[in-house]
């Protein structure tokens, strides 16, 4: 039995720059229970559901896989493993749509499931991780192909090795923005998997203390989790006021430490690592249990679908399998949105996978939704730096990224942006400026990949300048050596006297290639030294031959005539 520890003491909290309080319509889909997610005919896994490289196929079209069996996988620094969701057929290695805000298709692995949900034999449970090594906890959440499930997708394993002392570990179950419930569904649901994820990472961190903390308009999930909590945990609950974005990374440290997280720096400076709760629920697993993250809880909501709700699901499961698992759409919807309606983006289809970053399908009706109004210039108003939670100049930031000059869009921290969407909601320009950022963003990193990648090739043919120099100059110094020995060289025989001795030498070869040629040109031993009768025998056979030969070509001449 739990012993409530429910830690009383109001713990200080700070407010963040901005923000916006938003209707949270979140009670859409908290009207039904979690259900787990009907296995589709096919489940289709992007390679790329991570931030890093992404991972290659270690599988081929016809192999068959279980459950939890590791599919693709890269030993880049920056990357995840995927894993297979159930058991079955890989069907085809191709690239399909998957999603992006680009609308690209990406390479995926496609399996056909057996139906037998047969597991591969997994990794041994770590159950006494308090006596594990970091490095052997960070190595099975790497190996189990987890990353930031709140959206971001960073590898967790790389948060967990900050190289430097951590006061803080802070598990983000603020979930701020609106519709989406799947964190609050599974902190509800899941309370012991949350914290034991917690104290697994208090334990590998080597932490103070772990904050947990809730926006306060998910009650039933704080209450919970407080019951949960044991008389030793070092984890406090704590619940934050609802304001938009307070899950952002930076502004929920601010609320929680009043500390700022300095312009391009992270969190780990200040001794602060921060994960979300279903990431941390994921750990959990994979530790306590050996599981690789091979599901996660997805929100359907909005007017657009006919029962919202959260539903576990297998990761790959095509969008549109999903939403026929809530019942399917209504005559309402207008918009499918992946995420949520500040952060999220734009699907052109459902035939999109699930991955591990995609908490929520959102389709909105026109009444939800409702068009902007034609994009204005911009008035200055200054509303749209007023709302924003970094402390950013949007409209400075949307000057420069409308003029291609990203240089000077970065000098405005262009980077600190967190997308959040809190300009672009309050602009009364109805300006899209969140989409300038993001363009902007992207185009600076092709813009450094491109540097980079030329930096590399001029890195390379300098190197190889450098080789053949110094090949060269090996080579020239070689010669000169070999030179100025030839010079010693007759200096040191004069003084040996073997010039000499070498003509002798020649001499003595000369003669006895004379001797060899005048004993070659003696008679033959074999008829020497004949008896008389052997004399007479051979001039009778030469006799014989002499009789016998053919006559001269004269003598035939005068026969014919
Ligand atoms: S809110 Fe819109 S109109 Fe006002 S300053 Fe910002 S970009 Fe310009
Ligand atoms: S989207 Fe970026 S610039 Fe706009 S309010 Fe959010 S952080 Fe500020």
């Amino acid at each position: 039995m739990h012993t409530p520890t429910v830690k009383q003491h109001a713990r200080q909290l700070w407010r963040f720059h901005g923000g916006l309080h938003l209707p949270d319509n979140k009670a859409l889909s908290l009207q039904r229970p979690l259900r787990t997610a009907d296995l589709p005919d096919r489940l289709v896994l992007p390679l790329q559901q991570h931030i890093g490289e992404p991972a290659e196929p270690l599988v081929r079209v016809g192999d068959s896989v279980l459950k939890g069996q590791k599919i693709a996988d890269n030993p880049a620094p920056v990357s995840s493993p995927v894993h297979a969701p159930t058991s079955g057929r890989i069907l085809e290695i191709s690239d399909q749509p998957v999603p992006h805000p680009s609308g690209l298709p990406g390479p995926c692995i496609i399996i056909e499931p057996d139906g037998q949900d047969r597991w591969a034999t997994l990794p041994e449970p770590i159950t006494d991780y308090r006596s594990a090594s970091a490095g052997t906890l960070r190595t099975r959440i790497r190996e189990s192909g987890i990353v930031g499930m709140g959206g971001a997708t960073f590898p967790s394993a790389i948060k967990l090795n900050p190289g430097k002392p951590i006061k803080t570990l802070i598990i983000n179950g603020a979930e701020c923005e609106p519709y989406i419930t799947c964190d609050d569904l599974l902190m509800q649901t899941y309370p012991e998997r949350v914290l034991e994820g917690a104290r697994i990472l208090l334990r590998l961190l080597d932490a103070e203390e772990c904050l947990i903390a809730v926006e306060d308009n998910k009650p039933s999930a704080i209450s919970i989790l407080h019951t949960h909590l044991q008389e030793q945990d070092r984890i406090e609950v704590v619940s934050i006021p609802t304001l938009y974005p307070s899950g952002g990374e930076k502004q929920l440290i601010r609320i929680l430490t009043g500390l700022e997280v300095p312009s391009s720096g992270y969190p780990a400076q200040l001794g602060i690592v921060c994960h979300n709760v279903a990431t941390t629920a994921a750990i959990a697993d994979a530790v306590l249990e050996g599981k690789p993250l091979i599901s996660r809880i997805v929100t359907l909501t909005g007017d657009g679908i006919a029962e919202p709700c959260n539903i576990e699901t297998p990761l790959g499961i095509p969008a549109s399998d999903l939403v026929v698992q809530a019942a399917g759409y209504t005559d309402k919807v207008s918009q499918l949105i992946l995420g949520g309606p500040m952060m999220g983006f734009d699907l052109p289809t459902d035939q999109i996978p699930i991955t591990k970053g995609a908490n929520c399908l959102l389709a909105v009706s026109e009444a939800e939704a409702p068009p902007t109004g034609a994009t204005l210039a911009c008035i200055r108003c200054g509303r749209c730096a007023e709302a924003c939670p970094a402390k950013l100049l949007p409209q400075q930031m949307y000057w420069y990224s409308r003029a291609k000059d990203l240089e000077k869009a970065q000098d405005y921290n262009l980077f600190d942006c967190i997308e959040c969407g809190c300009c672009s909601h309050v602009c009364p320009s109805h300006i899209p400026l969140v989409q300038y950022f993001r363009y902007a963003k992207t185009e600076s990193w092709a813009k450094e990949k491109e540097r980079r990648e030329a930096e590399h090739a001029k890195q390379r043919h300098e190197f190889r300048i450098a080789r053949l120099e110094r090949l060269e100059a090996e080579r020239k110094a070689r010669l000169r050596k070999k030179k100025a020995d030839l010079k010693k060289k007759p200096a040191r025989k004069k003084a040996s006297g073997s010039d000499g001795s070498k003509k002798a030498a020649i001499e003595a070869a000369l003669q006895r290639a004379a001797a060899k040629k005048a004993q070659r040109q003696t008679a033959p031993k074999n008829t020497q030294n004949l008896t008389a009768a052997q004399q007479a025998q051979i001039e009778a056979a030469d006799q014989r031959r002499a009789e016998q030969a053919p006559p001269a070509n004269d003598t035939i001449r005068e026969e014919k005539e």
